[in-house]
Order: C-alpha cells, then sequence, then structure tokens
C-alpha cells in the first residue's frame, strides 16, 4: 500500500480537498486503484450536529455516515463508494482510545497521546485505507490522505506527530507528502509573494515531515523566478514546486496537475510502476483521461444557459449545498447548459417579510419568478418554511420546472394539501407540532432525545409503483440513465431524515393529483412525488445528489435541469 498524505498551510480553504482529489484521478488513469481517507482535527464525532454555516455541507455516504464534504469530492472524482470510517476526526479518535482505556486494555499503563492516541491514528488508517472502495472487492493500491486545517494548529498536532511516525511505519518507500500552499499577490505590480510558504514549509519541517512536493494556489500561474525561490528556501528541487493556479472549473485541476508532471513526479518517487495492474483495470483507466478532458472541454464551451433558483436557507454559502450544486452542474454539461444559479433567501419570500422589508421581499419575488426551474433542497428548522411552500405554489401553479429534496418534497406536500386539498392548517410536525393535519410527522424509529446520528440514515431502496411504468418521469430517467437496471424496479438513494409523509393522508393527495410513485419496501414510506399535469414536478424524500457523477448526473437533477432547459429525454438519449 502506498500512501500519499496532502497537508495544508498558511490558510484553510484554498482547495487543499481538490487538489488531493484531482491526484486520485492522475493515479486512476494509469490503472491504480485509488482510495481517500480524510481527517478533521475537531472534537465532533462526525459533522451530523454541525451547521451548514459553519462547516458546508454534511455529506452523507451509503452506510449512513454523516461526513465532511470532501468525501462527496472524493466519492465523485474517483467514482468511489467510501465508508464512515474514511472520515477520522478526533472526537472517533478518542472515544475509541477511551473505551479501550475503561475495559482495561491498557493494562494498568498510563494513556497518553503519544503513543496511544498517535498509534489508534496510525492503526485506523492502515485498516481503512485496505478496504475495498469499488466493484471489485480488490483492496486499492494507494491511499490519500488529506489532513484537514493547517499544519501548526494545536488540535491537528497529534495527526501530525502521528503521520511522522507514519512514514517509518510504512517505509520512505511507501509514503510521500504534498503540502498545498497559498502564494498571495500583493502590490500594485502583483507581486506573488513567497513568504507565507517558507513558514509553513519551515513549520512542517520542525515537526519532522519533509515536503515531497509543493503545491502553491495562487490566482495566476507561478513566475519562473518565483518557484526557483521557493525552491530554494523551501530546500526542494524545482520540480517538486507545482504552481495550482485558478482554473475555469475544477474539472481542469486534475490536467492542470499532469502538465506539470505530477504524476510521472510519483510514479518515480512512491515506485508506482511496480504495482502489478490487472489487464481488467488497465482497459478501464485508459478512458479516464480522455472522458476527463472532454469534460473539461464540454464544460468551457458551454453557451445556452439555464437559470436555477435555489431557495434555501444558508444561501450566502455556497458550501452548504456543495453537493446540489455539483448535481445541477452534472446535469447542465449531459444538457450542454451552462448553469445560471441563483439564490433566494427563503425568509424572504414570506408575508411577515414583506411588511418589514418590503423592496427586499419584492427583490426575492423578482428573482424567483425569473426562475427556469425552482430547488427547495433539504433542510431543518422552522425558520423559512413559509418561504419555501411559497415557492412550491407558484411552481405549481406558474408550471415552473420544480425539484424538491427532502424537505424539499415534504413542503410541497404541505402546500399541495392546503392550496387543491383544501386543508387550510395542513403542516410538518416539526414546524407546527399542534396542527390539525399533520401531513409530515415524526418517525416512530428516530430518537428523540439525541441529534446525532439518530435520523434514518443512509442507503434505502425505493420502489417504483407497479402502474408507474407507463408514465412516471422520474421512473423513466432511473431507466435510461442506467441508475436502475434492466427489469428492475427499485433503485437505491441515501436518506438522511426525521420526518415523512403521513401515510393517512395519502389517498386524499392522490385523489387530488400528487402521485408517490416510488415508496419503501413496505409501501409505507412515501420516497417520490410526481404531479402528471405539469412539466416536472417531483420531490424525493432521499437525497439524489449524493451519488451524482460529473459523467452520470442523478436522474431525478437530469429531469429537472432538462425539463428548466426545455428539452425531452429524446433530444438528450439520442444516441
Ligand atoms: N427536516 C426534515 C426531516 O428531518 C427534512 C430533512 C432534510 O431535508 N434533510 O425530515
Amino acid at each position: 500500500m502506498k500512501y500519499i498524505l496532502v497537508s495544508g498551510g498558511v490558510i484553510s480553504g484554498i482547495g487543499k480537498g481538490i487538489f488531493a482529489s484531482s491526484l486520485g484521478v492522475l493515479l486512476k488513469t494509469i490503472g491504480l486503484k485509488v482510495t481517500a481517507i480524510k481527517i478533521d482535527p475537531y472534537m465532533n464525532i462526525d459533522a451530523g450536529t454541525m451547521s451548514p454555516i459553519e462547516h458546508g455541507e454534511v455529506f452523507v455516504l451509503n452506510d449512513g455516515g454523516e461526513v465532511d464534504l470532501d468525501l462527496g469530492n472524493y466519492e465523485r472524482f474517483l467514482d468511489v463508494t467510501l465508508t464512515r470510517d474514511n472520515n477520522i476526526t478526533t472526537g472517533k479518535i478518542y472515544q475509541q482510545v477511551i473505551q479501550k482505556e475503561r475495559k482495561g486494555e491498557y493494562l494498568g499503563k498510563t494513556v497518553q497521546v503519544v503513543p496511544h492516541i498517535t498509534d489508534a491514528i496510525q492503526e485506523w488508517i492502515e485498516r481503512v485505507a485496505m478496504v475495498s472502495v469499488d466493484h471489485s472487492g480488490e483492496k486499492p493500491d494507494v491511499c490519500i490522505i488529506e489532513l484537514g486545517g493547517t499544519v501548526g494548529d494545536i488540535e491537528s498536532a497529534p495527526f501530525v506527530e502521528a503521520m511522522r511516525q507514519f512514514q517509518f511505519r510504512v517505509g520512505h518507500a511507501n509514503f510521500a507528502l504534498a503540502h498545498v500552499s497559498l502564494v498571495p499577490v500583493i502590490g500594485p505590480v502583483g507581486e506573488q509573494k513567497t513568504k507565507p510558504t517558507q513558514t509553513t514549509i519551515r513549520e512542517l519541517r520542525a515537526l519532522g515531515l519533509s515536503p515531497d512536493l509543493i503545491a502553491c494556489r495562487c490566482y495566476k500561474a507561478l513566475e519562473p523566478e518565483v518557484r526557483a525561490k521557493i525552491s530554494m528556501f523551501c530546500h526542494v528541487g524545482k520540480e517538486q514546486v507545482i504552481s495550482v493556479r485558478d482554473v475555469l472549473s475544477t474539472y481542469h485541476v486534475p490536467l492542470l496537475l499532469k502538465e506539470q508532471g505530477v504524476l510521472s513526479f510519483f510514479q518515480k518517487r512512491l515506485g508506482l510502476d511496480t504495482i502489478h495492474i490487472s489487464a481488467d483495470q488497465l482497459i478501464k483507466s485508459e478512458s479516464i483521461l480522455k472522458k476527463w478532458t472532454k469534460l473539461t472541454e464540454d464544460h468551457d464551451r458551454l453557451k445556452k444557459s439555464v437559470t436555477i433558483v435555489l431557495v434555501g436557507k444558508y444561501t450566502n454559502l455556497q458550501d452548504s449545498y456543495l453537493s446540489v450544486i455539483k448535481a445541477l452542474e452534472h446535469s447542465g454539461l449531459k444538457c450542454e447548459r451552462k448553469l445560471t444559479l441563483m439564490w433566494v433567501e427563503a425568509s424572504e419570500l414570506e408575508h411577515e417579510f414583506e411588511k418589514v422589508n418590503p423592496d427586499k421581499y419584492r427583490e426575492a419575488w423578482n428573482v424567483l419568478s425569473s426562475a427556469n426551474g425552482i430547488l427547495v433542497p433539504g433542510g431543518f428548522g422552522n425558520r423559512g418554511t413559509e418561504g419555501k411552500v411559497a415557492a412550491a405554489k407558484w411552481a405549481r401553479e406558474k408550471k415552473v420546472p420544480y425539484l424538491g429534496i427532502c424537505l424539499g418534497l415534504q413542503v410541497a406536500v404541505i402546500e399541495f394539501a392546503r392550496n387543491v386539498c383544501g386543508l387550510s392548517d395542513a403542516n410538518s410536525e416539526e414546524f407546527e407540532p399542534h396542527s390539525k393535519h399533520k401531513i409530515v410527522i415524526n418517525m416512530p424509529e428516530v430518537s428523540l432525545t439525541h441529534l446525532g446520528g439518530t435520523m434514518r440514515l443512509g442507503m434505502r431502496s425505493t420502489i417504483f409503483k407497479d402502474d408507474t411504468e407507463k408514465w412516471s418521469i422520474t421512473r423513466k430517467l432511473y431507466e435510461v440513465t442506467g441508475f436502475m437496471a434492466v427489469g428492475k424496479q427499485s433503485i437505491e438513494e441515501r436518506h438522511r431524515h426525521r420526518y415523512e409523509v403521513n401515510p393517512t393522508y395519502i389517498s386524499k393527495l392522490e385523489e387530488k393529483g400528487m402521485h408517490f410513485v416510488g415508496r419503501d419496501e413496505k409501501g409505507e414510506r412515501m420516497e417520490i412525488m410526481e404531479l402528471k399535469d405539469h412539466p416536472f414536478f417531483v420531490g424525493t424524500q432521499y437525497h439524489p445528489e449524493y451519488l451524482s457523477r460529473p459523467l452520470n448526473p442523478s436522474p431525478p437533477f437530469l429531469g429537472f435541469v432538462m425539463a428548466s432547459a426545455g428539452l425531452s429525454l429524446d433530444t438528450i438519449f439520442h444516441e
């Protein structure tokens, strides 16, 4: 097993995750099987209880793990399926060590950060790196370990120390380090400054780690003399300093790295050519680079655009809805449409808000009414829900394509119950526990006292109803995209919710034209909702965005973008 550690310096949020996943793509182009581990040095056990405002979206895995959004980047870029153990946090490591201590497994020893925490980290990495991440069932060849935060932080110190020990544990030939740094541009002539990089590398070395590669983030390419200076002051060869400039899309990054010899560098440094690659694996890998190149070209060539309005709660932070945006982007590419994403803060669509700030209220409605398609993503808590209900009403009545995800499905059902079925006080138990018509109710099996990891989480089946074959657009989309195998009637998608549509109201809703075309195995839990006499009005209780891939967009998203762009299935799947 070969390990590549990706650490970061100067500031966080400069694209370490994209660099690491792009590196993974390059390794896959030569037939290697690649896995990834993300280390988050915070104390939380997982990202499940963290606010999307502070930390970006919570990404959900097949096994129900609620993890850092970088795992989403890895799954999308590397086309792999990861587990909750691929995300290590300080909380998880401490929990494990403390449990062991309580069981008396340390045999009377004093339990300490070094060696017990650092050992636990190394053992965890070695164990998880071996787990197969694709259908082959074979263990990966290379594991990329991304260390979150910046080197030198107090909270990442045990992980840095663990990695220092790890390089000797697995041997120099099996361990390499890439450090991502920032090169700011300062002054009227736009000088690229190397001092922050020098400082972070000095800090790294002081902690016992030497970089094999320094990846410099800068909005423009590094000047040759800047590269030479970094090489000189950071004690590495010039070929070990690479420049990661801003590019049009993240899809360009693997190619940008390849151009600068990053792949051949690691091939030599880690002796990757000696790894046996099966004929099957080699065939599969051959097309990866071609596909990736085509993806970037297609992306850059897009001219026509489609305007999607996202009605959400954290609309000032793109990261809060990262997978949703990616899934829209993937679908845009397939429909040959550039994605114009507009944001509406849900609460600004509410009548109450009109009294507070009529101008902003009008502006929010102007944006909503300019949409080719309206998307209401997942969410929690009361704030903004009435605005989302209003957005669903607008989409239904004005026949604007609508995609509701999780909460987005729930608000669409509430709106329909109120305005079509005449249940004027219909609501969700989450927002109005005493409403007469609880259209959305708490699921019996979830915990009411604990928030962490207690929802209906992860991969579950949805079965399409028998009579939907002829007319359900969602079913058709799952079929044509290959997400549902030929002859099958069920799909698997990832969930994260605590509430569900109340089964006692289903016949009433269906009578009026809201169809629940997909349900769980028992037929009691509503998974997919569709309106028939509408260009596209679909809601899913699950989160289809998590399984979307650049070259294989999620079916509900594809259908939504397609309808928003005024395209039909035949025009897209003409081949
Ligand atoms: N708050 C809703 C629930 O718990 C929706 C959750 C979501 O959108 N992920 O069911």
